[in-house]
C-alpha cells in the first residue's frame, strides 16, 4: 500500500498535478458540478428525502451496533446455499486468501468488477506478481487500468479523463484507430472487455450490501459487467468490507433508491443483482474483511459513524476542495470528505492525520451525505487527535514551536511583545532557507507573512485603534 505517500505536503503540492488543468472535455470541476446538479434536481423532486435519509441513518447506526451478531447471521445463511465465508483482518491476509482460491481453481485469468476493497488490497499487483491476468471490467476502472494510475472518484474513478484523452489512451495501448465519439469508444471498450469474460477463470466482485436476514449480496451497477463477472467465470469471489452489512432485505430498497440518486443522479441503477450462495457447477466465496474498520468502532467519540457510509461518492461531488484538488491528492483508495475521515482511522493517524484539515468545514458534504454522517463533526474529531496523540513523525522543534506559540498567545501582553520582537527579528527570519526541514511539512505549503514595520504599513491593531472610536460612535 502507499501509506508513505501520505502527507500533508503530497495533499498540498506534490499530487495534485494535472487535475485543475482545464481538459478539452468538462474538467473535474465541470463534471462533478453536473453531478451535484442532477443529484439536487433528482433528489428535490422527492418530498420524502429527509425522511429517507433518516431512516437510512437508523438501519446503519442499528447494523453497526450489531456488526458481530450480523455478520455470523449473514454467514450462517450464505454458507446454507453453498458459498465459503472466510474472514481476513487485513489487505495482506484477504490477498492471501485470494492467491489460495487462485491455486485451488488453477487461475490464470480473472476479471474484476469495481471493487474499493480490492483497491485497499492493491489486487490487481499482488495478482501480476503472481502471474494471474486481472483484468478490470468496470469502464472507468478498465481506463485507470489503462493508465497505470489511481481512480480519482469512487464512482467515476475516470472523471478525470476526456474523450480525447481517452481515444489516444485507446490508439496508443489497444492499437485502435483514435476518435473522441462516445459511442465508437465504448463499442472498443465492449470488443476488448467481452472476448476477456468468455475466457476468465475467475470472476472478483465488491458488494454493495450483504443482507443478513436472507444471507444474500446485492450488487448495483450500470454497465452490465459486473452480471457477465460474477456469472460467467466457474469462480466468483466477492470481497466485502465489515460495515456493508444490513439487516433485513425488506431495508434494501431505501438504499436502492438514495444510492444512485446522490451518486449519478439516477433513479436507480440499471441493474440491481441478488447472489444467495453458489449455483450448481460453480463456486462462490465470500471474504469479509476489516482492514482498519474495526479502529473506528474503538474511538468511542465517533460511534462507528464512518462506517454508515454506503459509497454513494456525493460529498466529493459537493466539495470544494476536492473539486480542486481531484482524488488523487488524498493519497490513498478513498478521496473527498468520506477520505478525509476515513482514513485515518484505517491507515492510522500518523499516516494519514493531515487529510481532515483539507476541509473548510463549510458543511456541504453533511447536507448531501444520504446517510446523514456529520463530516465536519468528524473532521474537527480527527484534527484534535492529529494534534494530541504522539507520532514519531511529528517534529519535536515543530511541537516546541506550537508549545511556545500558544504560550504567547494567552495573555495580550506577550502577544504585545512578541509582535515587536518579530518585527525586529524579521530580517533573521527571511534569511533562512526557504524549506527549513527542521519545520517539516508547514513550511512546504505556506510562504511567511510580511509583518508590518510600522503601523503606518497597516497592521491589523494600529488599524483597529484608529478605527475603534468610529465603530463605538456608529454603534450609539
Ligand atoms: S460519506 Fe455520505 S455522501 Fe460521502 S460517499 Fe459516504 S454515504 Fe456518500
Amino acid at each position: 500500500m502507499e501509506k508513505s505517500g501520505l502527507s500533508g505536503a503530497a495533499f498540498l503540492s506534490e499530487q495534485t498535478e494535472g487535475l485543475a488543468e482545464p481538459h478539452g472535455s468538462p474538467s473535474l470541476a465541470v463534471a462533478v458540478e453536473r453531478s451535484m446538479r442532477n443529484n439536487r434536481k433528482i433528489t428535490k423532486a422527492i418530498p420524502q428525502w429527509e425522511s429517507w435519509r433518516e431512516q437510512a441513518y437508523a438501519i446503519k447506526r442499528d447494523a453497526i451496533a450489531r456488526l458481530p451478531e450480523l455478520l455470523e447471521q449473514l454467514e450462517r445463511n450464505i454458507t446454507a446455499r453453498g458459498a465459503t465465508v472466510l474472514y481476513a483482518r487485513d489487505a495482506a491476509e484477504a490477498n492471501q486468501y485470494m492467491l489460495d482460491i487462485a491455486k485451488e481453481h488453477q487461475v490464470k485469468t480473472v476479471v474484476k468488477a469495481k471493487s474499493m476493497v480490492s483497491e485497499e488490497m492493491e489486487l490487481n499487483h499482488v495478482f501480476a506478481r503472481n502471474g494471474i491476468e486481472s483484468l478490470e471490467t468496470d469502464l472507468g476502472e478498465y481506463l485507470v487500468q489503462l493508465t497505470g494510475k489511481r481512480p480519482t472518484h469512487i464512482v467515476t474513478p475516470a472523471l478525470h479523463l476526456s474523450a480525447a484523452e481517452v481515444g489516444r489512451l485507446f490508439a496508443e495501448k489497444l492499437g485502435e484507430p483514435y476518435t473522441d465519439k462516445h459511442e465508437t469508444l465504448t463499442a472498443i471498450a465492449r470488443k476488448h472487455l467481452r472476448e476477456k469474460f468468455i475466457h476468465a477463470d475467475m470472476g472478483v466482485s465488491g458488494a454493495n450490501f450483504g443482507i443478513a436476514d436472507t444471507g444474500s449480496l446485492c450488487l448495483i451497477e450500470n454497465e452490465g459487467n459486473i452480471g457477465l463477472s460474477i456469472s460467467v467465470p466457474k469462480v466468483h469471489v466477492a470481497l466485502m468490507g465489515i460495515e456493508k452489512v444490513i439487516p433485513k432485505l425488506a431495508q434494501l430498497p431505501l438504499f436502492l433508491n438514495l444510492l444512485p440518486r446522490n451518486g449519478t443522479g439516477q433513479k436507480l441503477t440499471s441493474y440491481a443483482h441478488l447472489v444467495h450462495g453458489a449455483t450448481p457447477g460453480r463456486k462462490f466465496y465470500l471474504i469479509i474483511i476489516d482492514n482498519g474498520r474495526s479502529k473506528v468502532l474503538h474511538d468511542r467519540e465517533v460511534g462507528g459513524r464512518p462506517l454508515f457510509c454506503i459509497r454513494c461518492g456525493g460529498c466529493m461531488n459537493a466539495c470544494p476542495v476536492y473539486r480542486r484538488a481531484g482524488g488523487w491528492a488524498y493519497g490513498w483508495v478513498y478521496p473527498g470528505p468520506i477520505g478525509a475521515i476515513l482514513s485515518p482511522h484505517l491507515l492510522g493517524i500518523d499516516v494519514a492525520g493531515a487529510l481532515p484539515f483539507a476541509s473548510s468545514l463549510c458543511g456541504a458534504c453533511a447536507e448531501v451525505c444520504p446517510v446523514k454522517i456529520d463530516i465536519p463533526h468528524e473532521l474537527v474529531h480527527l484534527r484534535h487527535r492529529a494534534v494530541t496523540e504522539p507520532s514519531p513523525k511529528k517534529s519535536l522543534i515543530e511541537k516546541a514551536m506550537w508549545t511556545g506559540y500558544a504560550m504567547i498567545m494567552a495573555p495580550e501582553w506577550r502577544y504585545r511583545l512578541a509582535m515587536k520582537g518579530l518585527k525586529l527579528g524579521m530580517p533573521i527570519v527571511k534569511c533562512l532557507p526557504y524549506h527549513p526541514w527542521y519545520l517539516g511539512a508547514w513550511t512546504r505549503g505556506r510562504t511567511l507573512p510580511k509583518v508590518p514595520r510600522t503601523p503606518q504599513e497597516g497592521s491589523f491593531r494600529a488599524w483597529w485603534k484608529k478605527h475603534y472610536m468610529e465603530f463605538e460612535s456608529a454603534k450609539s
